[in-house]
């Protein structure tokens, strides 16, 4: 189960913290690190000796240039955040993350990202729109923000303590596996689909936004698609473009009756 957690960071600015979340990581028994687009050099000497002996971490790390390439072929995304954001978005503790675990990687191929921001700015809102939940770890509200190595700890710790106890239990056998959920790309590619069909049709305009696309997202990831589900509704925007690309007259009524006067 530890093997396919995938600990995110994003545009990390301190050679430092990656050191930090290597031993974490390595700590906790996590193993798999994505750097998306670090601004800073990964591998420096205070990286080696943050990490404590933890380096086969960092050199193990795939570094990536866009958060969607890091959690492609991951059918959970979470997002670390330190503040609520303007859309409010599904929320999960740390605990309820934890306890989560078993289930969501009860089928063979599920993978699971955390994901977690710069230093500085944390994650932005396109990225955090990106994720099925977000995750906050409750902290003195007035001052809110942990260190990003930290955070990283305390949420590979929630990881272990349900492994631990997952362990205890007498591993996942009685977990039923569900159908395949669908995967990180095959929804990006269901969103872009949908929004290039709503403006085809006329229900959306990117440049009067509105925050349609974000609504539709937190709705769909809410729902946690399985693949099949996807595919039948990106079956009726396929059909939906082909009827909009008709002359008016050779459009279908919606029993399926040609409508045009042959
Ligand atoms: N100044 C930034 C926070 C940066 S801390 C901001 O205001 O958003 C770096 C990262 O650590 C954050 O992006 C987040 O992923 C994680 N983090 C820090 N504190 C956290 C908290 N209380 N709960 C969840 N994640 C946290």
């Amino acid at each position: 189960m530890l093997d396919r957690i995938r600990i995110v960071l994003i545009g990390t600015s301190h050679p430092g913290n990656i050191g930090g979340t290597a031993r974490a990581m390595h700590n906790m028994g996590l193993v798999d690190l994505a750097l998306v687009a670090p601004r800073c050099e990964p591998l420096t000497s205070d990286t080696i000796s943050r990490a404590s002996g933890a380096d086969h971490i960092v050199h193990g790390a795939r570094t990536v240039e866009t958060l969607e390439q890091a959690v492609t072929d991951c059918t959970l995304v979470v997002g670390a955040s330190a503040r609520s954001r303007t859309l409010p978005w599904p929320m999960i503790t740390p605990r309820a993350l934890g306890s989560r675990l078993p289930e969501e990687l009860s089928g063979s191929k599920s993978r699971i990202a955390l994901v977690f921001g710069r230093e500085d700015s944390g994650l932005s809102n396109a990225e955090l729109q990106r994720c099925h939940a977000h995750v906050h770890i409750p902290t003195n509200p007035d001052f809110s923000s942990l260190n990003l190595a930290a955070a990283v700890q305390v949420l590979a710790y929630e990881c272990r303590l349900a492994w631990l106890a997952q362990q205890e239990e007498g591993g996942s056998a009685e977990i039923e596996p569900h159908q395949p959920l669908a995967s990180h790309e095959e929804l990006e590619h269901y969103f872009a689909h949908l929004e290039r069909t709503l403006i085809s049709i006329g229900f959306h305009d990117p440049a009067l936004p509105r925050q349609l696309m974000a609504r539709l997202r937190r709705f769909t990831l809410r729902a946690r698609p399985e693949r099949m589900e996807l595919n039948i509704l990106r079956g009726i925007l396929t059909s939906t473009e082909k009827q909009v690309a008709q002359p008016e007259g050779r459009r279908h009524d919606v029993d399926g009756s040609d409508t045009s006067s042959s």
